[in-house]
């Protein structure tokens, strides 16, 4: 058996000549659960405002009428959304899809040079950001020569927002102005047709720009639905996985993938609410558990860690809770454990994807309330996989081997990088990196993960970005980074660095002066990094990097030394 594809569902024709607005907001679709106009789509966690979809309609109406007149965003123009959480983060990015400009999700933590790398990869015209974000999108503006015009920032109450232009008044004065053309899309179209450009490294080298068309996100949503059987009646009311009026926290970042076509796109699809958050805090969201009587946890598995362990948990009432999604990193036994026995009556499982594959590739199966401890879930309707063992050959049930995924939802490749795409995306097959194995009832299990990505608390490390910035610093001539085990991150990533000679020279003339270059060393990176791609890990001096005779650095070494280095006694 070379194929193995989803047991589960029916998955129904997938429109390919809409695009995600107008599939989220225009199409009459019949397996959709009707929204009533009593449920609002999205709630403001903090003010408590709440959005309902004619109004979500008419501010992607008002934006995409200003976006056109005002700062002549059209066909693939890209548009960097550098912001947390916000009410108005569908509308943006909507109203850019509506003009068929492409966008671009950036975390609003990077630095100035984080932030560059992204712009100048896409080549976007237009920013919008976060108020938080203001002094790190000003001056990669600035650098890059992007008039300080282009930059647009969304209105959170009691935040300066400086001299730009919020998007809260465009809404506003589009509404008064002429009416966009709205960029139709032929058959077909919305196979090719450009909506995102969200990063990953891939499984190997830097972060590089993942090209999702606007089919992959509808087709996404729809395997999602199709394997929940949203229309059906599978199970009584109380025990149905999604229904309207269901409440869901938005703690994950919509700029990541998962809470991107997750938490925002399905779970608006299927009539719920969510609670937009636009910076974990642990505590606050248990508040907002009460407070807005959240029904739904979509979570990353520091999160899930959290929750067993925080003190804070005995303090409120989370009985209300009856779904607990984890994904974008494994999930320990201990903890998932943990959590059945917290919540005995909920519906707790793992999600599978990434990136490339414009998200889920397998989810607990709806025939039960709990997932498999330690599997990642079942094949979705539409998923056919392969298991490529390591001598190239396709395993059938209960091998161990690479995941390949074929799936409507898949990317089209990474944007202008030939090479990168011929090596992950081939025939329409998407090689994951991970190492599975499928059993015969569909579930899959990560065994191990092949490529060189770290995943720190869900977000992705590419280890080849580290070393480059590592290689900037002026004592250090070689450098490796790999990941060791964390308990609540997951992972963190620790250095391997060999000096320069001049360093090493200074170093035998004065010892002591390691510990100030170590302490440089993590400096620099924390200087120039967002948080989790800090070295938590710490810096290992070695005398050289092990690399095979054509130059690849021998990663699986070095990830031992450090598994032996890091040992808990
Ligand atoms: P990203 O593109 O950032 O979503 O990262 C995708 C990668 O995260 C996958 O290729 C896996 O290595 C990892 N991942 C996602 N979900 C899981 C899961 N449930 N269990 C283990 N690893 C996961």
């Amino acid at each position: 058996m070379s194929e193995i594809h989803a047991t589960a569902g029916i998955l129904p024709a997938i429109p390919d000549d809409l695009s995600i607005p107008q599939f989220q907001l225009d199409h009459d679709d019949p397996n959709r659960p009707a929204r009533h106009t009593n449920i609002p789509c999205l709630i403001d966690d903090a003010s408590g405002r709440k959005v309902y979809f004619e109004e979500l309609r008419e501010r992607t109406q008002g934006f995409a009428n200003a976006l056109s007149s005002l700062y002549s965003i059209a066909e693939d123009d890209v548009v960097l959304l550098f912001s947390r959480n916000h009410v108005d983060y569908p509308v943006a990015m909507w109203a850019v899809h509506r003009l068929g400009g492409v966008i671009s999700p950036a975390n609003p933590d990077f630095g100035r040079k984080e932030l560059e790398y992204q712009l100048k990869a896409t080549k976007a015209t237009l920013i919008i950001i976060h108020p938080d974000a203001l002094e790190t999108a000003t001056s990669a503006a600035q650098t890059l020569g992007l008039s300080l015009d282009r930059i647009l920032v969304f209105d959170v109450q009691g935040a300066s927002t400086g001299k730009f232009v919020t998007v809260d008044h465009l809404v506003k004065r589009g509404l008064q102005l002429k009416a966009f053309s709205e960029r139709k899309l032929g058959p077909g179209e919305g196979k090719t047709k450009l909506a995102f450009l969200s990063f990953s490294s891939g499984t190997t080298g830097t972060p590089k720009a993942v090209a999702i068309p606007h089919i992959a996100v509808i087709a996404n949503v729809l395997q999602l639905a199709a394997h929940a059987k949203l229309k059906e009646d599978y199970a009584p009311w109380k025990d149905r996985r999604y229904r309207p009026g269901d409440v869901a926290t938005a703690v994950l970042p919509l700029y990541h993938i998962y809470g991107l076509v997750v938490n925002l796109h399905f779970l608006l699809y299927c009539a719920m609410t969510i609670v937009i958050v636009p910076k974990f805090n642990f505590e606050n969201m248990l508040k907002s558990i009460v407070r807005h009587r959240i029904t739904h946890l979509m979570i990353v598995p520091p999160q899930a860690v959290l929750l067993c362990k925080h003190p804070a948990v005995k303090k409120y009432d989370l009985s209300g809770i009856r779904y607990i999604m984890i994904g974008a990193a494994p999930l320990s036994d201990e903890v998932n454990m943990k959590l059945f026995s917290l919540f005995p009556d909920a519906h707790i499982g793992q999600g599978y994807g990434m990136t490339e594959t414009c998200t889920v590739t397998s989810i607990w199966s709806i025939e039960r309330k709990r997932g498999l401890s330690g599997g990642a879930g079942r094949l979705i309707p539409g998923v056919i996989a392969r298991v490529v063992k390591t001598d190239g050959s396709l395993g059938g049930y209960h091998d161990i081997g690479e995941l390949v995924v074929k799936a409507p939802s898949n990317a089209l490749g990474y944007y202008n990088n030939v090479k990168a795409t011929e090596e992950t995306f081939i025939d329409g097959w998407v090689r994951t990196g991970d190492e599975v194995k499928i059993t015969p009832d569909g579930e899959l299990w990560i065994t191990d993960r092949i490529k060189e990505i770290l995943k720190v608390r869900g977000f992705q490390v590419a280890p080849a970005e580290l070393e480059g910035t590592l290689l900037n610093h002026a004592d250090v001539s070689d450098a490796c980074v790999v990941g060791i085990p964390d308990e609540f991150s997951g992972e963190v990533p620790l250095a391997f660095v060999v000096l320069t000679v001049d360093a090493a020279e200074r170093v035998k003339a004065k010892p002591s002066i390691l510990q100030d270059i170590r302490a440089s060393i993590l400096k620099h990176v924390a200087d120039n990094k967002v948080a989790y791609k800090h070295l938590a890990g710490g810096v290992e001096f070695v005398e050289s990097i092990p690399k095979n005779p054509s130059g690849k650095l021998l990663r699986r070494v070095l990830r031992e030394q450090a598994k032996e280095l890091r040992k808990t006694p």
